[in-house]
Formats: structure tokens, C-alpha cells, sequence
């Protein structure tokens, strides 16, 4: 029997193992949906697998119109190789139209056009509840320099340009979302890249006619089926062929 490979990390959705060369890792999606700082939790069969699918579709795409992933290959429903990264201990926000926090913050109604994309951060860590930082913090305590964020903002900005874009064409408004960014390094040169994942997990999505939401806000605010709502998203995208007898979309490796 082969060895099982060596767990590097368990997070709340994901799990990341060792690679099969140096400098890579296995970035495996899990089913388990958490909210609130991981105080409501659920197990939601298919995420998993409709996540891994999402998140390689964005990825891919982000290399195709050139902006620098971790994103290697698919390797089966649940799993895709991935480089290996120093995560940068941000959760980087891009914001288009206000809904979440920034409208409770700013008391703005949800749905609010924002006068420009507004780029914030959130210091990792679950035991503080990932609470909003400026970047005097950031440079303060040494999580990035000036350079990395003035790199990170243009990365943030290209994803936003990016997946505003494909979204809009599948008739979906892309309200916010959220990004990690890791380094990596050539030698002595150090880049910046994008890391983690882009799903409905990390984004809020719209239906552009009826405003449905179609990303993780439905387990927040139990509005339904998670996995209907990541389906639908998927269909539009074309991640998933649809079955024409019953429009079930059918998980194809
Ligand atoms: N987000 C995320 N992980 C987090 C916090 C936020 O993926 O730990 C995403 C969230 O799904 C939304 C965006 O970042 O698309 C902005 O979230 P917000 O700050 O409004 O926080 P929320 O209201 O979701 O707690």
C-alpha cells in the first residue's frame, strides 16, 4: 500500500498535503461550509467538488489573460495541484458594490454602487475574527511592505476587472470578494501571487435580473440550497454540461 501523503494544513474548507515534487502542493476541497468565524457550520454535499471545478475554471482563466496563480492542474473531482506559497496573513477584499459589512458599517443600503472599487484588508486570524486592518497596521507589524501592497491592490484590481467581466457575461453581478495572496520565490526574486481559491465561497454573487444570490450568503442567511446556488453558477460559466432531460447538471471528471 503507498504511503498516505503528509497533511500539511487543515483549514475549514480545504486540506492542503504535500506534493508530488518540491514546491507543490495538493489542495483538496472539502464539503464543510462555515460562517460567522466557523460558529454555524454544515456539511453540504458537492461543494467540495463544484468548488474544485470553480476555482480551477477562475484560476485557469486568470493565467490565460496573464495574471500570476498558484493554480497548476486538476487532478480529480476533489483535488488540483497547486505551487506552494507563503501565504501572506491578509484577506484581501475588493468591493464593488456595498453589501456585508461595509453596508452595515456605513450604514448603506446593500446593493449600493460604490464610487470606485474599494480594496480592503483583513488580518488573518480566526481567534480575532480576521478584523479589518489599514495598511499602516500591515506595514507596522511587517505582514507586507509598501511595494507588496501597491502589488497587491494592482493583483486585486486585475482579478476584480477579470471576474467582473465573465460574471457580467453570464448575467451575474459581482458584488465583492475575497482573495489570499501568497509569495513565491526565483531565487532571490520574490513575486507576488494569487493563492487559495475564487468560488462562491469567497464571493458575492448576484443574478443580475433578480438579484438571487447565488454564493455563500445563502448559508449564511439560510436562503435555500448552497449547492443549487454553486450549480447554477457553474452551468452559466459552463463548468458543468448540463443534462438536457432534466437540466441536472451531471459532475463529469
Ligand atoms: N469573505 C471571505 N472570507 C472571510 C470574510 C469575507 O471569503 O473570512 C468574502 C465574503 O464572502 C464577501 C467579501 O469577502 O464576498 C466581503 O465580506 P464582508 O467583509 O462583507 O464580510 P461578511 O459580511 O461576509 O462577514
Amino acid at each position: 500500500m503507498a504511503p498516505r501523503r503528509k497533511k500539511i494544513y487543515e483549514g475549514k474548507a480545504k486540506i492542503l498535503y504535500e506534493g508530488p515534487e518540491p514546491g507543490t502542493l495538493v489542495q483538496y476541497f472539502k464539503d464543510d461550509a462555515t460562517a460567522f468565524n466557523a460558529q454555524k457550520k454544515a456539511t453540504i454535499e458537492g461543494k467540495g467538488v463544484l468548488n474544485n471545478r470553480l476555482s480551477e475554471f477562475f484560476m485557469q482563466g486568470l493565467t490565460n489573460v496573464g495574471i500570476p496563480n498558484h493554480f497548476i492542474r486538476r487532478l480529480n473531482m476533489r483535488e488540483q495541484l497547486i505551487r506552494q506559497v507563503e501565504i501572506v496573513p491578509l484577506e484581501v477584499i475588493v468591493r464593488n458594490f456595498a453589501a456585508g459589512s461595509i453596508a452595515k458599517r456605513l450604514g448603506l443600503e446593500e446593493g449600493t454602487a460604490l464610487p470606485r472599487p474599494i480594496v480592503e484588508y483583513s488580518y488573518k486570524n480566526d481567534a480575532l475574527g480576521d478584523p479589518l486592518v489599514p495598511e499602516e497596521y500591515i506595514i507596522a507589524f511587517g505582514w507586507a511592505n509598501q511595494q507588496d501592497l501597491d502589488d497587491i491592490i494592482s493583483l486585486a484590481l486585475r482579478v476584480n476587472d477579470f471576474l467582473a467581466g465573465v460574471f457580467y457575461g453570464v448575467g451575474i453581478k459581482l458584488v465583492d470578494f475575497k482573495i489570499e495572496i501568497g509569495r513565491v520565490w526565483d531565487g532571490d526574486f520574490m513575486r507576488l501571487i494569487v493563492a487559495d481559491e475564487i468560488s462562491p465561497d469567497s464571493c458575492r454573487l448576484w443574478d443580475a435580473k433578480t438579484g438571487a444570490h447565488l454564493d455563500k450568503d445563502v448559508f449564511r442567511r439560510d436562503l435555500g440550497s448552497l449547492t443549487d446556488a454553486y450549480t447554477e453558477v457553474a452551468r452559466r460559466l459552463g463548468v458543468l454540461p448540463t443534462n438536457s432531460t432534466n437540466m441536472k447538471p451531471t459532475l463529469i471528471n
